[in-house]
Formats: structure tokens, C-alpha cells, sequence
């Protein structure tokens, strides 16, 4: 089989590369390794920034979120110095979020490139890429049956996330990786209650970090810091709303709507770069470039980002014949990627405390608690912030 690009995964940068290559003529094939019902309810992010909603606009893929998706642009941080709100549409550059769940998303984009007669192959594993180093890269699958294909392509986009078969084919001397283990873990929740708050929630507290995400009116994402060796499983229902009223102070505060808990999985607190997204033939976009830890919410919007440019330079070189996009798109990537990272481990210093009682614990809390007041009193320190929780695409100042 054959395809002139050859798109590994279909979550949301596998199916906007998908979709906008498909639009520009180019012969494409996106492999799946789920089936159709696993990617479409498969719930992870909920935050798009306003750039993210900007560039589904501007091709046409945004029906679903401008229906259903709501606007979002408050955060409340609740700690031992009390509660403060910030309301980041005013601040900073002034942008908001639009909640809208990543299956809804995948769904939606899933449906636009079918409908423009685009080529999915569901429950088809990539095991390999090879050849990259040439101008027929070839990418091994398991076949839904279970046999071995092969598909030749000119380009590969690996957009596989951080454990596809793109990342693996990578020649250990080509790339450079780096990798930071945060040392923290969350259990992430989805309760079938409708949110609490009309704001993120940030509970900090010396049991360890509580979070309130909305998600619909009828779903509320939570996450509550865990010992590294948590099983999902040692959570039941009651043990979690007792530990997310005392995290997000519900005496002081008001009760949260409980409902059935839909989901619990616990998310090790990682980031990773791959350094650089290309070798040879072979491109990475989305978590398969760039592992980066749910706290700031970036690693859907940097998906959407990078399959933009990577489609744009993709088509300049199969349609015009000019490879200088792909030359660059590395580097264009990689400053989104390391500012994403740095504002994502900043906030990580400021919900989470250091286990211990020693004097290095000590200090490290206090400077949390530092963090936060500097947050709550300075305008300057509110506009910073305000522009990198919601943004996600370096912005030079003019
Ligand atoms: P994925 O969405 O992971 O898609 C990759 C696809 O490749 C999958 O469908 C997978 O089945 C397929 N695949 C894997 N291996 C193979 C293979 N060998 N062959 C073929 N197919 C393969 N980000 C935000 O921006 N905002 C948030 O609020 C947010 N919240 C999050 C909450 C949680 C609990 C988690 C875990 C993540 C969250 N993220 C958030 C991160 C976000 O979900 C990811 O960054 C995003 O899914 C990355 O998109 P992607 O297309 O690169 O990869």
C-alpha cells in the first residue's frame, strides 16, 4: 500500500494534519491502533486555548465546539492564606478558553476528513518506521486480522503519542531527548456531577493538590495528588470526596455536587522533548514530539499547533516543490514546545507541595506560598500568567 504522507495516530494532530493535507490534495492514510469507539470516547483534555479555537476556525473544523463548547476565563486558588479569583480575560492578552471534551474534538475532525473522503485504517498498529533516512520511508502494521503490511510513503507524521512506533524508529544518535520526572502523581477523575465552581478550582493544601475542571453540565473533571504508588483502585467513591472537600476547603467554601465517579486513573507527573521532530522523512507533531505534564493543560493545544505547521510545510514541499517549511519546522515547534514546558513546571512549583518536614521541605513550601501571594497581589505577576495559562504559540511583543 501506498500514500504520499503516512499519518500515524488519530488524535487531534493526526486527524487536523489528516484533515488539511486531504484539503490540499495530497494522497494521505491515517493508521490507527484503537478502534473507532475507543478514540471517540476516549476523555482526556477539555481546554482549548483561543489560538487553538482560532485555527479550527480558520479551516472550517470548529461547527462542534462554537455549538457546544462554553467559554471559560476564570481560575480561583483556595490555600492556607485563604481564596483569591482571577478573571484572565481580563488580563494579559485578554483571551479565554473554550471547554470542549478531546473525544468531542476527535470526533468532530474524524468526521470532517470521512466526510471529505479521507482514508482512516482503524485497529492497524504501526510497529515500525524505516528507512527514514530515505525518500521511501516504509511503516510496518499489524493488520486488523493480525498480519504483518507495509505501507510506503514519501513522508511519515508521526503523531502517535509518546509510546507510538514513531518515537521508537528514531535512530538513538539522531535525536536528543530530554526528560524531567516531576516526582508527582495525580489521580485524574471524571465524576458525573455538574462543576462545583464556575472556575478551575486550584486547591492547595498540605494533604497534597485537589483540582476542579468543568467539563459539561453534566461532568466535572477532577484530580487529586497521590503517593507515586497509587492504584486507582485503592479510591472508592467516598475516600475521594472526602479528600477533595478538605483539599478545596468545602467548610470555608461551599459543598461540591458528588456524583458516581466515571473514570479514575492515575497520571504520572512527566515531561519530554524530542529534539529535533524530524528525521530524514520521518516528522513527530503532538505528544510523540513533546510529553508535556496536564497541569497547565497544553498538550492538546500544542497538538493542534504543531499539525498546522506541519501540514502547511508539508504542502509547500508535495504541491510547490519547496522543502524550506519542513527545514524549519523543528525549530518553529520546539520554542511553542520549551515555553509550554517552562509555564507547565512553573505551575507545578505553585500547586504542589515537597513531602517532608526537613528544613529543604520547609523552604520549598514557603517559596510555594510566596509563589502564590506574589500571584494574588501583583497586577504584573496576573498579566504574565494570564497570558501563558491561556495561550499556547510563543507571541513576540511588538
Ligand atoms: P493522542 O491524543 O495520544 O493520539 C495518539 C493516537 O495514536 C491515539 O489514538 C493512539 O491510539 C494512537 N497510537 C498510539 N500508538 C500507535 C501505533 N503504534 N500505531 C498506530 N496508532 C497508535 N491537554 C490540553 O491541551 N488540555 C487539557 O485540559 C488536557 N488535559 C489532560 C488530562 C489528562 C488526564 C491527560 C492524560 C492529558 C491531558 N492533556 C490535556 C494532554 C492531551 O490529552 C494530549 O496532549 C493530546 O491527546 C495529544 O494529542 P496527540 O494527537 O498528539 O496524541
Amino acid at each position: 500500500d501506498t500514500a504520499d504522507v503516512v499519518i500515524l495516530g488519530a488524535g487531534p494532530a493526526g486527524l487536523l494534519l489528516g484533515n488539511l493535507l486531504q484539503r490540499g490534495g495530497v494522497d494521505c492514510v491515517v493508521l490507527e491502533r484503537g478502534s473507532r469507539e475507543h478514540i471517540q470516547t476516549r476523555a482526556r483534555a477539555g481546554f482549548l486555548a483561543a489560538h487553538t479555537v482560532r485555527i479550527l476556525r480558520r479551516h472550517g473544523l470548529a461547527d462542534g465546539l462554537d455549538r457546544h463548547g462554553h467559554d471559560h476565563s476564570t481560575c480561583e486558588f483556595r490555600s492556607d492564606d485563604g481564596r483569591f479569583r482571577l478573571d484572565y480575560s481580563r488580563l494579559g492578552r485578554g483571551e479565554r478558553h473554550t471547554v470542549y471534551p478531546q473525544q468531542a474534538l476527535v470526533t468532530d475532525l474524524l468526521a470532517h476528513y470521512l466526510d471529505a473522503g479521507g482514508r482512516v485504517r482503524f485497529t492497524t498498529e504501526a510497529l515500525e518506521v524505516r528507512d527514514t533516512d530515505t525518500d521511501r520511508p516504509t511503516v510496518t502494521v499489524r493488520t486488523p486480522d493480525g498480519r504483518p503490511a507495509h505501507w510506503r510513503a514519501r513522508y511519515v507524521a508521526g503523531c502517535d503519542g509518546r509510546h507510538g512506533a514513531a518515537r521508537r524508529s528514531l535512530p538513538a544518535d539522531a535525536v536528543r531527548r530530554h526528560h524531567l520526572d516531576h516526582g508527582v502523581s495525580w489521580l485524574g477523575l471524571l465524576a458525573e456531577a455538574p462543576p462545583s465552581l464556575d472556575a478551575v478550582g486550584y486547591g492547595v493544601h498540605g494533604r497534597g493538590f485537589a483540582g476542579h475542571m468543568a467539563r459539561t453540565s453534566t461532568v466535572t473533571r477532577y484530580y487529586l495528588q497521590c503517593p507515586r504508588d497509587t492504584r486507582a483502585d485503592d479510591w472508592p467513591d467516598d475516600r475521594i470526596w472526602a479528600e477533595l472537600a478538605l483539599r478545596l476547603r468545602t467548610d470555608a467554601y461551599g459543598p461540591l455536587h458528588q456524583g458516581r465517579i466515571s473514570h479514575r486513573g492515575v497520571v504520572h507527573l512527566e515531561s519530554d522533548v524530542v529534539e529535533p521532530l524530524r528525521h530524514g522523512t520521518l516528522f513527530l507533531a503532538g505528544d510523540a514530539a513533546s510529553l508535556i505534564s496536564p497541569s497547565a493543560a497544553k498538550g492538546a493545544n500544542l497538538a493542534v499547533l504543531e499539525a498546522e505547521l506541519l501540514a502547511e510545510a508539508l504542502l509547500d514541499d508535495l504541491a510547490h516543490g519547496d522543502p524550506a517549511g519542513l527545514d524549519t519546522y523543528s525549530a518553529r515547534c520546539l520554542d511553542h514546545i520549551w515555553r509550554a514546558q517552562e509555564f507547565s513546571h512553573w505551575m507545578i512549583g505553585l500547586l504542589h507541595g515537597s513531602p517532608g518536614t526537613d528544613g529543604e521541605a520547609r523552604f520549598r513550601d514557603s517559596l510555594r506560598r510566596s509563589r502564590i501571594s506574589a500571584l494574588r497581589d501583583s497586577r504584573a505577576q496576573q498579566d504574565w500568567f494570564a497570558e501563558h495559562y491561556v495561550g499556547v504559540g510563543a507571541v513576540r511583543a511588538a
